[in-house]
């Protein structure tokens, strides 16, 4: 391989692609590009962290002498406009080219936009990079009122870190409750419950109609309910969509993300997808997923690294997560829609539990509040292919550790 692999998007999923590279014994060129303007860096911290403390500094994913002493070519502020598919070659915008014999497309996702009237206003912001956390740390300083469009994750985790940094702040959610579907109920209501604890003002089964300025700066949401809430600031976490963009221009399969197969190779042989940006059957549910989340794009890298130096093996790792919101630490591990039934361990009162979800007897996955350990053995239960009942489940973690020890694999025949 003379050109080597180029991979376009230096977030989570790519950095980890090109380390992995090395890892696998790779000694071709390897070229990341990204387009923003920094050494890449972990996106999480900045809703819980970094926008409430002007001190806060950027954690780097690794270290500048990462790059150069694994002669990884980092191309940051560059962005790629275009595949040319047949001549394998990629179009950086202003001018210049970069071949590849194989691509990795590792460009993740962006928030999603809101046709609002008001959104042009100054102070409206989203929240997906460091410069965008940057401008949200600047605007807090200045912000006694903040409104959060939307009731997921990242909005619920900047909620709780304004607020502690002193703002009052208000979270609309078109639905009528917290977190979608991404948690039980009973997660949802108990986060909802805390965070009005500390003072953050929820409105559920509630959208915002406008947004209202002065000399061209955001002053108020206005609510389907007709009630005017002042805000210097809002902010619009309404959830992501992901870059397809480049890959459907170049014809590749594409839907909810970057089709790719068990392997992360996409339609084309030659373009492997990961991350944010990449769609793919799961082995779990068998059902399409894209996956957000920092342990997806790691994982994925690696496996693509693998991919491209020989080894075939499908993608069968344990899906986990993790949002810390205030003085919770929410870990979810394995995908847990379509489940009937559930067991319940630990105590909510005490902001500490987790819900074990399944479907019959199956585990699909655990929900937990501040109950790491509980999160580290669903980890080990479900990488080894185990299942307790949940019978097992009731009977405590001791039970669960023991029933895990005692698990056989069942060996092809
Ligand atoms: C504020 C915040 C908090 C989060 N908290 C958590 C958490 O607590 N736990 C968790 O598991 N996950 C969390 N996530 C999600 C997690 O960060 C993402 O799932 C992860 O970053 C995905 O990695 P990625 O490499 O696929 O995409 P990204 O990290 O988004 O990287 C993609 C990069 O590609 C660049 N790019 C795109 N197109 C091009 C192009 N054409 N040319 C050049 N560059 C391009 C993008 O600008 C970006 O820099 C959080 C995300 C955010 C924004």
């Amino acid at each position: 391989m003379k050109n080597g692999v180029v991979i376009v998007g230096s977030g989570h999923a790519g950095v980890q692609a090109a380390a992995s590279l090395r890892e696998e014994g790779y000694d071709g060129p390897v070229i990341l590009v990204g387009d923003e303007n920094e050494l890449p860096y972990h996106k999480p911290p900045l809703s819980k962290t970094f926008i409430k403390d002007a001190q806060a500094k950027p954690q780097p994913l690794r270290g500048e002498a990462f790059y150069s002493g694994n002669s990884i070519d980092l191309r940051p502020g560059l962005w790629i406009d275009r595949i040319d598919a047949p001549s394998q070659r990629l179009e950086i915008s202003g001018g210049g080219t970069l071949a590849f014999d194989r691509l990795i497309l590792a460009t993740g996702s962006r928030p999603r936009l809101l046709k609002l009237q008001g959104t042009e206003l100054g102070g409206v912001v989203s929240l997906r990079s460091l410069a965008d956390a940057r401008l949200i740390r600047e605007l807090s300083a200045r912000t006694e009122d903040v409104v959060i469009l939307g009731g997921g994750f990242i909005g619920l985790e900047i909620a709780a870190t304004l607020r502690a940094a002193g703002c009052n702040v208000t979270v609309v959610e078109a639905v009528d409750r917290l977190l979608g579907r991404a948690v039980a109920p009973a997660i949802a209501a108990h986060v909802r419950q805390r965070l009005e604890a500390i003072g953050v003002r929820i409105l559920t089964g509630t959208t915002v109609a406008r947004l209202e300025g002065e000399a061209g700066r955001v002053s108020a949401a206005i609510t389907s309910s007709g009630e005017r809430l002042p805000a210097q600031m809002v902010i619009i976490g309404i959830g992501v969509v992901p870059n397809v963009e480049l890959a459907q221009a170049a014809s590749l399969a594409t839907g909810n993300g970057i089709c790719v197969d068990q392997q992360m190779q996409s339609s084309m042989r030659e373009v492997l997808a990961v991350g944010d940006a990449a769609s793919y059957r799961h082995w779990f549910t068998g059902g399409d997923v894209r996956l957000e989340s920092v342990q997806n794009a790691t994982d994925q890298a690696r496996l693509a690294a693998r991919t491209i130096v020989g080894h075939v093996e499908p993608y069968l790792a344990v899906p986990w997560f993790w949002s810390d919101i205030g003085d919770m630490k929410l870990q979810m591990v394995g995908l847990t829609q379509g489940g009937d039934n559930h067991v319940v361990l630990g105590e909510p009162a005490e902001n500490k539990f987790s819900i074990y979800h399944f479907a019959g007897n199956r585990l699909l996955g655990i929900e937990s509040v501040n109950r790491p350990a509980d999160h580290m053995l669903g980890r080990k239960m479900l990488g080894a292919g185990f299942s307790p009942t949940p019978q097992t489940v009731a009977g405590g973690p001791e039970a669960l550790k023991a029933a895990l020890a005692a698990f056989q694999p069942k060996t092809p025949a």
